[in-house]
Formats: structure tokens, C-alpha cells, sequence
């Protein structure tokens, strides 16, 4: 990066451009400010008063107004958690467990007590929790155990305006248990209500934008409470010239503010897309600052993204030393799910990872995308908090007025709903096309989740949920992977599926390779390929051999494997055996058997087959699309003729990742509803040797 970036730094100039509107407040006190200063604690008496009169209440008030970490503690003070218990819902785990550790602490007492949080795969509560923090997935999914939430006394919706798949399903079913429609033509949905309707269960919706009147009209006209926001004045800056790297321009632009500006004048936040951009950049910061020596005060970097381990979370709120600079690298999750006292400095390079989805393909990746108009001044807010604060957007004037969508597309309209539409499903509710959505997904994507199920044998030709849909439903997992761990049973290897079912499911990487010992690391990978087993078998094998050293942490340090990753596996494994006992699959080992094992994979995910042609890409056989094996894969040097993969990734191309050997004979066979033998038709030249990377005929 050397003498590029001398240069850039030098010829780095932002232009003043533009400021917000501010309303000037007092200077608020740092880190741990007392419960009593924050700008919520005034309206304590009248918030409580209006949730007593309303059953349902739109909260709106600026991030770090206490929203999240004081409002249940009021209503437990009060004495609402006589009744039942407070549920409070964020979209990332990362926010749910963050704001648990925080309220406990407050409360002075053990996380997980009287306070507790819920995510996926884990669950921090006991007997004795009266405050559930829990990803808005996590309730969602406790409605199908209890749709009447009878354990809850109230349930916040909080983040609502982050508007995710969960949070939207849920203000649907929340306010079918709120309140009756009598107008209802449907008697089913109309018995159901009744069976649902809670009177006594208050409905909080709260959120860090202005436009709660969506809310407000979508619950019934509910009111709106507003808590009034302390702000100041955030001058905002434009690159002059749009940036080609804008990570780098991001590291230049923290360096510089680091070495021209004061230490103890306030920290640095950036906005970065995902883990792998943070690291990145933590590596990158770290290297150059190394060079500048003791020429320049402390640089602390805090990175912040949803797979950070537990105890490295809390390392951002800690306050900074004087003398030092903290500067955090974040994700969107800085953006309003969590608060960080002490920024003065946002940089925004004005980009975000979004799902996106193709309703006429099916197909589903993870983008980089330009962020709207509203979360760049949500970022910007995060720089005057607790002062007036700079922020430096890595674009330009003209970008941002021309370019930016003014909202984010709520993810229900970009996004696969095979997921909730199962879920919908076997809470009985059928007539999802008249389903009250806040804003309807296109019915196309209706379509095609109906068309996936139908075609996993999850729903009949009625759209009823089946025996085998009842099952997959009962797994935290998309249906594709919960059809895999049901198909186990036809194929007497469950023991082995849900262990790739689990590797599948960690969300972080296994493998590790650092930078001095790449060849080993590759070598020690290699192992578990050997004989292209391909992607799904050499997960199960990296499992087997750990769980028979008696899940040693040593042997993963030898074989440069996460230790984290895989107790995280192996937490997820346990789950879901518990629910193979819970739906009647007995767990049957069957390790020598890759063909079973191969077959119940593609029981679930025939949809995603591919056929190699002739320049080593591939096509997939429904929705002709050209696709590419990862290179991380096992079988990139392979390239087996046909495959069938877990997820497509774009990243310089579209990419196929944990990829295993398919005999196209086999989609026939376990989906012929979905294949035909014209589909798969080079079956006739199946005695070629595997891997040759022949023509395809046509
Ligand atoms: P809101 O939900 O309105 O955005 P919060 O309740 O999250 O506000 O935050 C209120 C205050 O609590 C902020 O000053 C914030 O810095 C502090 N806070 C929240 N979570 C933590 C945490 N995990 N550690 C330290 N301080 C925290
Ligand atoms: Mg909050």
C-alpha cells in the first residue's frame, strides 16, 4: 500500500458541503452515564402512563436515548413482569446479547437470571427471566409454540424501523393477537384471531426514525410517543471526487483524522460491509500505524460484527484510555442497534452487504450495495451524540442527492420467503396472499416459496402443509437444509447429516491460514479432501475426527481449525438432535455409506444442481444460469460433471460454495416431479471418467 497511498492521503481533500439540522442539547456525561441523564428517563412517568392507556404504542426517540436498555427496566419496576414476561426483540444477535450483558448490569445482577436474551442456537434465560432480549427470528418462531405469546406481558418490537423479514412477519401476527377482525371473510382466520386475541398483552413498536406514522396506521392509528432527542451539530463532508477503493480510502481517512485532530477529542467509527472487510482494514490500520511509531498517540482499533466472539463484544464499549484514539470498525450494527458513547468522527463509505433475491430464479446473494439516503444520515447521527461531530461520507454531494435511494427496501421485498412461508403455514394461516403485510412482498416471491415447498414435499398440491412439511418446520433452519436432516431418516444416516447439517449452519469460517504458515494450513486442509469427497463430506469428516479426540483444542490448533467455530458446531449439533427426538427420526449412524449420506443432501437440495461445461464453468439445470465452483472448495481442480451445492456467493463472479459429486441419475430418482430424464439427459455418457471436462453435448 506504500506509495499509493502517500499520495491519496496527500491529494485526500473533502469538501464542506452541507450541514444537518440540529437541535443543541447539554453535553451528556460518557460512558456509563447514569441511568437518570439519559434523554428517556424524563418521560419515565408519561411513557408508562401511555403504555397503562394504550394497548398498542409507537416509541420513537434518536438511537442512545435508552429505548432499548431502560424502557423494559421500567416496565419490570412498574410491575408488568407480574403478569408475564417483557419480550424485547432486535434484528442481530449481536444487539440481543450486547443489550442483555448490559441491562443485567445495570440491575447488578447475572446474566441470564432475571435477565436473559434468546437467539438462534442459544438460549441465555432461566426459570427465574422476567427480561427476555431475543432476536425478533427467535419470538417469531415462539409463535409457533405459543400463539398467543400467554408467557409475555408485553412485547417490544424494537429496531422496527430496520424493517427485517422477522420484524414484519411479526407485526402481522402481533396484531392479529391485538385485536379481532370481525370483517375477516375467512372463518378459519376469524376463529383463529379469537383463539389468539390477548387484550391484556401490550404491543410496543419502537424505533429510531421519524416516520412512525407507517407504523401508527399500519396498528390502527396506535399513538405515537416521541421522545425528544439531544443532538448536535454533525458538519457533514463529501469526497470532491468519487472513491475507487473505499476501503482504503476509509483507512486513510481514519489515519488522517487520527494524526491531525487532538487525542482525547473523540473517536473514530467506520462503517464497513462484513467481516472480512473489517479484518482487513484491522490489519491494514495496525501495519500502519506500526510504522508512524511513538510519533503518534495510541490508535485502539475495536472491530464489531455479528460473529465477533462474545467476550471481544464488549471491548468497544470500554472507555478509552486518555491519550488514546479508539477507532471502531463496524458493520451496519453500529448504525442504530447499538450505541457507542464517545464517537466524533463517522466515516461512510456508503456501502452495505444487502440480501437480494431473484423471484424468477430463486436465486438469493449476499451484494454489496449502495446504502439510502436514511441510513446515511442515521450514520452521520451516530458522530453527535455526545457533541458535535464530523462525518466524512466517501462519496460525493452528487451521489448522495442523485444517487441514493431515499429508504431501504424493507427485506421482505428482496429477499427468499420459503422460510416464513413454512412458518405461516403451520400456524394455519393459508391465505398468505391476503396475509395483513405492512408492505406486501411481490407475489411472485410468494409464488415461488409456495413452488420450493411443493417441490420439497413440504406442502401438497393444495398448498396444505404436509407430514413431511410439519417436521422441517420444527427446524431453526431454511427448508432446503431441514428437508436434508427429514431425508435422513429414508436414508438412515442422520447421525452424519446433522453434523454437516451443523457445520453448515456456524456462520463463520473453519478453516484458518495465517499468513506465515500457508502451506501448512492448506496441507492440513487437504486432509479432509482427500479422495474429492467433496465439500458436505469433508465437513462431516473435520467433525468426526475432532469429536473422536474427545473435541480436543489442540488437535484443531494442528489442523488449523477454529476452535470457536466448531463448539459452535458442535452446540447446533446438539439442538438438533434434540428436535430429531422431537419429530420421530431416529438417530442412525451410517458413516461408510457417502451415498446415503450424498443422497439425503440432494433431498434437500436438488434445486441447486449444476452441470459442468465445457470451459470448467457450470450451468444450473433449473433457471440455466453460469455459475462457478469456489475456489475453496475441495472440488475446484476437480470439476465433477455434475454437482449439487449448498449457495450461490457473488463476489467477482457468481460462485457455487460447499459443493459435492452428484449422479444425475439421482435427481431423477428423489425428485421426479421437478426433473426430468430430458433434464439430466447426457445420463448416457455417465461411463466417461468423472472430472474429465469433456463437452457437454449440447
Ligand atoms: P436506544 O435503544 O434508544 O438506542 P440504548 O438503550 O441502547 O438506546 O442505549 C442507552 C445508553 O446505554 C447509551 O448511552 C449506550 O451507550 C449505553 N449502552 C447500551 N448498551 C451498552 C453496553 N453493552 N455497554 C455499555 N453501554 C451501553
Ligand atoms: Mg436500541
Amino acid at each position: 500500500f506504500g506509495s499509493k497511498n502517500k499520495k491519496q492521503s496527500e491529494d485526500y481533500n473533502f469538501v464542506f458541503e452541507d450541514q444537518i439540522e440540529f437541535i443543541k442539547g447539554q453535553v451528556m456525561g460518557g460512558e456509563n452515564a447514569d441511568r437518570k441523564t439519559l434523554p428517556v428517563y424524563p418521560y419515565r412517568e408519561s411513557l408508562l402512563q401511555a403504555i397503562e392507556d394504550h394497548q398498542v404504542l409507537v416509541i420513537v426517540g434518536e438511537t442512545g436515548s435508552g429505548k432499548t436498555t431502560q424502557i423494559p427496566q421500567y416496565l419490570h419496576e412498574a410491575g408488568y413482569t407480574k403478569r408475564g414476561m417483557i419480550g424485547c426483540t432486535q434484528p442481530r444477535r449481536v444487539a440481543a446479547m450486547s443489550v442483555a450483558a448490559r441491562v443485567s448490569q445495570e440491575m447488578g445482577i447475572k446474566l441470564g437470571h432475571e435477565v436473559g436474551y434468546s437467539i438462534r442456537f442459544e438460549d441465555c434465560t432461566s426459570d427465574k427471566t422476567v427480561l427476555k432480549y431475543m432476536t425478533d427470528g427467535m419470538l417469531l418462531r415462539e409463535f409457533l409454540g405459543e400463539p398467543d405469546l400467554a408467557s409475555y406481558s408485553v412485547v417490544m418490537v424494537d429496531e422496527a424501523h430496520e424493517r427485517t423479514l422477522s420484524t414484519d412477519i411479526l407485526f402481522g401476527l402481533v396484531k392479529g393477537t391485538v385485536s379481532i377482525h370481525w370483517f375477516d371473510p375467512f372463518i378459519l382466520l376469524f376463529f383463529q384471531d379469537i383463539a389468539r386475541f390477548r387484550p391484556d398483552l401490550k404491543l410496543l413498536i419502537s424505533s429510531a426514525t421519524l416516520d412512525a406514522e407507517k407504523f401508527s396506521d399500519y396498528f390502527d392509528s396506535a399513538p405515537i410517543f416521541k421522545i425528544p432527542g439531544r443532538r448536535f451539530p454533525v458538519e457533514i463532508n463529501y469526497t470532491k471526487a468519487p472513491e475507487a477503493d473505499y476501503l482504503d480510502a476509509a483507512i486513510v481517512t481514519a489515519l488522517q483524522i487520527h494524526v491531525t485532530q487532538p487525542p482525547g477529542d473523540g473517536d473514530i467509527l467506520v462503517f464497513l460491509t462484513g467481516q472480512e472487510e473489517i479484518e482487513t482494514a484491522e490489519e491494514i490500520l495496525k501495519h500502519r500505524t506500526r510504522g508512524l511509531g511513538s510519533k503518534i498517540a495510541e490508535l485502539i482499533i475495536c472491530p464489531i460484527y455479528a460473529n465477533l466472539p462474545t467476550e471481544l463484544q464488549a471491548k468497544i464499549f470500554e472507555p478509552t484510555p486518555e491519550g488514546a484514539r479508539k477507532v471502531v470498525l463496524a458493520t451496519n450494527i453500529a448504525e442504530t442497534s447499538l450505541t457507542i458513547d464517545g464517537i466524533k468522527y463517522v466515516i461512510d463509505p456508503g456501502f452495505v452487504k444487502m440480501k437480494s433475491y431473484n423471484p424468477r430464479t430463486g436465486m438469493e446473494s449476499l451484494l454489496i450495495t449502495p446504502i439510502s439516503k436514511a441510513s446515511a444520515n442515521q450514520r452521520a447521527g451516530r458522530s453527535g451524540r455526545t457533541g458535535p461531530g464530523k462525518c466524512f461520507r466517501l462519496y460525493t454531494a452528487y451521489n448522495y442527492f442523485n444517487d441514493l435511494d431515499d429508504n431501504t427496501v424493507p427485506e421482505i421485498q428482496r429477499t427468499n420467503l420459503a422460510n416464513v412461508v413454512l412458518s405461516l403455514k403451520s400456524l394455519g394461516i393459508h391465505d398468505l396472499l391476503n396475509f395483513d403485510f405492512m408492505d406486501p412482498p411481490p407475489a411472485e416471491a410468494l409464488l415461488k416459496a409456495l413452488e420450493l415447498l411443493f417441490a420439497l414435499s413440504a406442502l401438497n398440491k393444495h398448498g396444505e402443509l404436509t407430514k413431511v412439511g410439519r417436521k422441517m418446520a420444527e427446524f431453526p433452519l431454511d427448508p432446503m437444509l431441514s428437508k436434508m436432516i427429514v431425508a435422513s431418516d429414508k436414508y438412515k444416516c442422520s447421525d452424519e447429516i446433522i453434523s454437516i447439517a451443523a457445520m453448515l449452519s456456524i456462520g463463520s469460517s473453519i478453516f484458518y491460514r495465517p499468513k506465515d504458515k500457508q502451506v501448512h494450513a492448506d496441507n492440513a486442509r487437504l486432509n479432509f479432501h482427500m479422495g474429492n469427497v467433496g465439500d458436505h463430506i469433508a465437513l462431516l469428516k473435520v467433525y468426526s475426527s475432532w469429536k473422536e479426540t474427545n473435541f480436543s483444542t489442540q488437535w484443531c490448533y494442528e489442523n488449523y481449525i477454529q476452535v470457536r467455530s466448531m463448539k459452535r458446531a458442535r452446540d447446533i449439533r446438539d439442538q438438533l438432535e434434540g428436535l430429531l427426538e422431537r419429530v420421530e427420526i431416529e438417530l442412525v449412524s451410517n458413516p461408510g455409506d457417502l451415498e446415503a449420506i450424498k443422497k439425503s443432501i440432494t433431498s434437500g437440495y436438488f434445486p441447486h444442481s449444476a452441470r459442468m461445461q465445457k470451459n470448467g464453468s457450470y450451468r444450473t439445470v433449473k433457471h440455466p444460469q453460469t455459475v462457478y465452483i469456489h475456489p475453496s472448495s475441495g472440488l475446484a481442480q476437480v470439476l465433477p460433471r455434475w454437482v449439487v451445492y449448498h449457495e450461490l456467493v457473488l463476489t467477482t463472479k457468481e460462485y457455487m460454495r460447499q459443493v459435492s459429486e452428484l449422479k444425475p441419475e439421482w435427481l431423477v430418482e428423489i425428485a421426479p416431479h421437478y426433473y426430468q430424464l430430458k433434464d439430466v439427459e447426457d445420463l448416457a455418457s455417465k461411463k466417461m471418467p468423472r472430472g474429465e471436462g469433456r463437452a457437454s453435448k449440447d
